[in-house]
């Protein structure tokens, strides 16, 4: 279960790796800590360049830490090469033999490890079943379509048992629909063989989707992990907020702080109150965070804890979105789901109030 905490699979201690030297030194992992539980689906998320590839490199043991350490079931995996580390990698590209038969590129692995025939043809009977595969065993992986060959990768990484399954965005190649079909047959597998995935993706909507916990990176660094929906409510940091989901940011000035929770006012003179990350002390200049569908608007601004304008309207089907011109200049999205029956239609131009709940907002470094 994710929120309990269970034994670790790979710890990575205080892990850096610098590429290039001198002037064209680059720190893509900046003194990195980490510990994945077993049986998880853990996530490393976060923009291109954030150093998501190179610690599932070190992991794998195709590289090397510059600093830190890496632990797989407690025990330091530095002397090991690739091939001894139980652990397994699906590319992006699945490094397919196209020559070769299904079954052959699943079964090569195990031949590779010197595994008897009969206990071969066993093993590469139930990936087939696994991944549903049976009917195309003896067809090239040349003539099969990329969500076949996705799960022909994924059957060939799985055969030699893993402890822990290297994931490197293997679902980007494949369409929007197929996509999320694979992001279900992903999550079942995982859950199916309890085999501990790590699993990176700049998605943030199939991060959230797929994962127990989420790692979030950015510049070398894990800034925040958590569950989805801690990481979504909670975000401990700006950059986390605006990466996953969209965000209100106000900009304000803390006015008085009780523990967890500190008043900020806003250049309407309007205040708020709201909870902060562990281990930030508001003080000055801050940031509020309120996600648009965590905000509820009124017709009446005088019940509103904010007021302004409603600029803009746009219709998304499932959902509305109001834009908000707030009377201290800033701008806010309300997000409203819609209903057959929504009790009150907007106007833009009209003055409405925006309330939220003081959990819905959440104060964070400027
Ligand atoms: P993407 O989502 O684009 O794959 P990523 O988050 O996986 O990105 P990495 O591939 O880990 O990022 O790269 C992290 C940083 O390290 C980047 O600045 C990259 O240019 C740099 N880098 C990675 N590999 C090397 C290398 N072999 N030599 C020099 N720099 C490297």
């Amino acid at each position: 279960m994710p929120e309990q905490p269970g034994k670790n699979a790979i710890e990575v201690r205080g892990v850096r790796k610098v590429f290039g030297t001198g002037e064209n030194q680059v720190a893509a992992l900046d003194t990195v800590s980490v510990s994945i539980r077993e049986n998880e689906f853990f996530t490393l998320l976060g923009p291109s360049g954030c150093g998501k590839t190179t610690l599932l490199r070190l992991i794998a043991g195709f590289d090397f830490p510059s600093a830190g350490e890496i632990l797989l079931h407690g025990q330091d995996i530095a002397p090991l090469p690739p091939f001894k580390r139980p652990v397994n990698t699906v590319f992006q590209s699945y490094a397919l033999f196209p020559h070769m038969t299904v079954a052959q590129n699943i079964g090569f692995g195990l031949e590779m490890l010197g595994q008897p025939k009969a206990e071969i043809e066993a093993r590469v009977a139930q990936m087939l079943k696994l991944v549903k595969m049976e009917a195309l065993r003896a067809r090239r992986t040349s003539q099969i379509s990329g969500g076949q060959q996705q799960r022909v990768a994924l059957a060939r990484a799985l055969a030699p048992q893993p402890k822990v399954l290297l994931l490197d965005e293997p679902l980007s190649a494949l369409d929007y629909k197929l996509r999320k079909e694979m992001q279900i047959e992903l999550k079942r597998l995982q859950h199916e063989t309890g085999i501990t995935f790590i699993f990176v993706t700049h998605d943030q909507e199939e991060a959230l989707t797929m994962s127990d916990r989420i790692a979030v990176m950015s510049a070398g660094k894990i800034l925040q992990v958590g569950a989805p929906r801690d990481i979504y409510d909670r975000p401990a940091e700006r950059f986390v907020a605006d990466f996953i989901g969209e965000t209100n940011f106000l900009a304000g000035t803390v006015v008085s702080k009780k523990p967890g929770v500190a008043t900020v006012k806003f250049a309407s003179n309007a205040t708020i109150t709201a909870g902060y990350p562990e281990g930030f002390e508001p003080s000055g200049d801050v940031t509020l965070v309120v996600r648009p569908e965590h905000a509820d608007m009124v017709p009446d601004p005088a019940k509103g804890t904010i007021t302004g304008t409603l600029s803009n309207i746009v219709y998304f089907g499932t959902d509305t979105h109001y834009h908000v011109k707030l009377d201290g200049g800033e701008n806010f999205i309300v997000r409203h789901q819609n209903s057959r029956s929504s009790p009150v239609t907007y106007e833009t131009g009209a003055k409405v109030g925006i309330q939220f709940e003081e959990d819905a907002a959440r104060v964070l470094k400027d």
